[in-house]
């Protein structure tokens, strides 16, 4: 049986209370291993060790050193590839064939990502006249800014907490990582791999435990955090916010979504059944840039749903070592029932009910694991709760549309705002549509295609302000003016 420690000033530390909880896998619910619940000494220590880190060796390496070191970082990611994936796998019950094209690889790939954007990024710069005619010269100068605290979710645990661990060290700073308490491997395995690599003790410390009244609630609230970057839930982004009040520190939200999926009559509908299949479906549904309704031109809506149906019955349900399996369960019990009564709720409120629906039959040995079944309904009102709030499950409600201008209305209506994907092979049409998605991103013709130097984050609730490419650079750095009187 494992322990996952915290990682605290390049040391694996037991809690110091003794508290431990369990991590379950959820493919059949066994016990994977016990985790050390940090308490405020642990929090305080690895706080402590972060902001000390940044008077030693770190603060004081050129940043080609930092990225020589980052990218180590990546290649050693890499070299123990198997051991990410057996952890990643065990923690999430996700299929060994998504997690090793996707989790892995670009949680290995966020280390060597942002070293280019640092690296040309030009500095801003203005001359100034002045009464005496000798003028002044302003430069841009850009600092790190101190201790960060990331606070990540169980989804795509390696790859969402790297996405942010990865600029932040880029740019000079060291972090306090809070993983989810449903994933604390890879995040702990990581601690190995930056001793391994000489990053020195203190850049990156990992507390494991909860949020309210545990690690997540006592690291929000230290003071010396200089900023605080969430992938969360909305409602707990709230909360973490009201923290980063008290002495007004810079937060980064990467929120919930319920996000639109617009088709076409004019799209070619097997690129849009594909499409819209990854994004229902892929992750067991737990992706936030899902897309959970899907708004269909009436005169292929039959088609489409038709389509949709025949590609739900072929998801192959199975272990995270079974090649041929392309979904997983959910993360945990706890998610599952929080699902389930969302599969109870859309029958009550006048779903039909396509496909799916319930839990799949996984056999004696598999049965207490957290599955449930690849879900389609029809037939809900717009102002249906299921319609506006957030499953994070593997479904979706198909809806048929009859004009442009109607859809882009439904589209919006809601309270989220993370991303939309558009269907059609009308250029205008997919421009026009795509400029009036109230989301920060948009796909038309794809769905979840990422090039890292380019923003990242939501509108509405789903979140506040963007990383990816220089606009990391400017959440995890503190520009400066220097004003030089000639
Ligand atoms: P969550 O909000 O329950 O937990 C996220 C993290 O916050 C965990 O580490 C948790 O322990 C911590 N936390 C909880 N309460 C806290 C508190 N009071 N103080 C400090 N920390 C606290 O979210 P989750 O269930 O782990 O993840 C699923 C959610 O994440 C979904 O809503 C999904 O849409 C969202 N998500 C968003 C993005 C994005 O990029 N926008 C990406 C992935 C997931």
């Amino acid at each position: 049986m494992s322990e996952f420690k915290n990682f605290i000033n390049g040391e694996f530390v037991a809690s110091a209370s003794g508290k431990t909880f369990a991590n379950r896998n959820p493919v059949d619910d066994s016990l994977i291993g016990m985790v050390h619940e940090a308490g405020q000494a642990e929090v305080d220590a690895a706080v402590q060790a972060a902001k000390d880190a940044m008077q030693g060796p770190w603060g004081k390496m050129t940043q080609a050193e930092r990225i020589s070191l980052l990218n180590k970082v990546a290649d050693r990611i890499n070299e123990r590839f198997e051991e990410f994936l057996d952890a990643e796998c065990k923690d999430t019950g996700k299929p060994r064939s998504i997690a090793s094209h996707i989790d892995i690889p670009r949680g290995a790939a966020n280390f060597k990502a942002f070293s280019e954007t640092l690296a040309n990024h030009p500095t801003e710069g203005f001359m100034l006249d002045t009464p005496d005619g000798k003028g002044a010269m302003n430069v841009g100068h850009r600092v790190p800014k101190g201790v960060i605290a990331v606070i990540s979710p169980w989804n795509l645990p390696l790859l969402l907490m790297t996405w942010k661990v990865g600029p932040a060290l880029a740019c000079g700073n060291a972090v306090v990582v809070k993983p989810s308490e449903e994933t604390p491997a890879t995040a702990t395995l990581l601690g190995e791999v930056m001793n391994e690599c000489g990053i020195p003790a203190g850049v990156y410390n990992v507390v494991h435990g909860f949020g309210p009244d545990s690690a997540g609630a006592f690291l929000t609230a230290n003071k010396d955090v200089d900023a605080i970057t969430f992938t969360g839930e909305t409602r707990t982004g709230e909360i973490i916010m009201q923290s980063a009040a008290l002495g007004l520190r810079d937060i980064s939200m990467e929120c919930g979504g319920k996000n639109p999926g617009i088709v076409f009559a004019d799209c070619d509908i097997e690129k849009a059944v594909e499409g819209t299949m990854r994004s229902a479906f892929v992750n067991c549904g737990q992706v936030c840039l899902g897309t959970e309704r899907v708004y269909v031109e009436r005169p292929i809506f039959e088609q489409f749903l038709a389509r949709m149906k025949e590609e739900v019955a072929k998801l192959k349900l199975g272990r995270p070592e079974d090649s041929e399996a392309n979904f997983g369960p959910l993360v945990s019990q706890e998610h599952k029932e929080k699902v389930l009564s969302y599969y109870r709720l859309a029958v009550e409120e006048g779903a039909t009910v396509e496909i799916g629906g319930g839990v799949p039959d996984m056999g004696a040995e598999l049965n207490g694991g957290a599955w449930v079944e690849p879900t389609i309904w029809t037939g809900l009102a717009d102002d249906a709760r299921v319609i506006k709030e957030e499953v994070f499950g593997p479904c979706c409600h198909i809806r048929p549309f009859d004009s442009e201008e109607e859809v882009i209305h439904q589209a919006n209506d809601t309270d989220y705002g993370l991303c939309a994907a558009i269907w059609t092979e009308n250029s205008s049409r997919a421009i026009r549509v795509a400029q009036q998605m109230e989301a920060g991103l948009v796909w038309v013709n794809s769905w979840f295609l990422r090039d890292l130097r380019t923003s990242f984050g939501g509108a509405k609730q789903s979140g506040i302000g963007r990383e990816g490419g220089v606009h990391s650079l400017e959440f995890y750095t503190e520009q400066k003016n220097i004003c030089i009187k000639l």
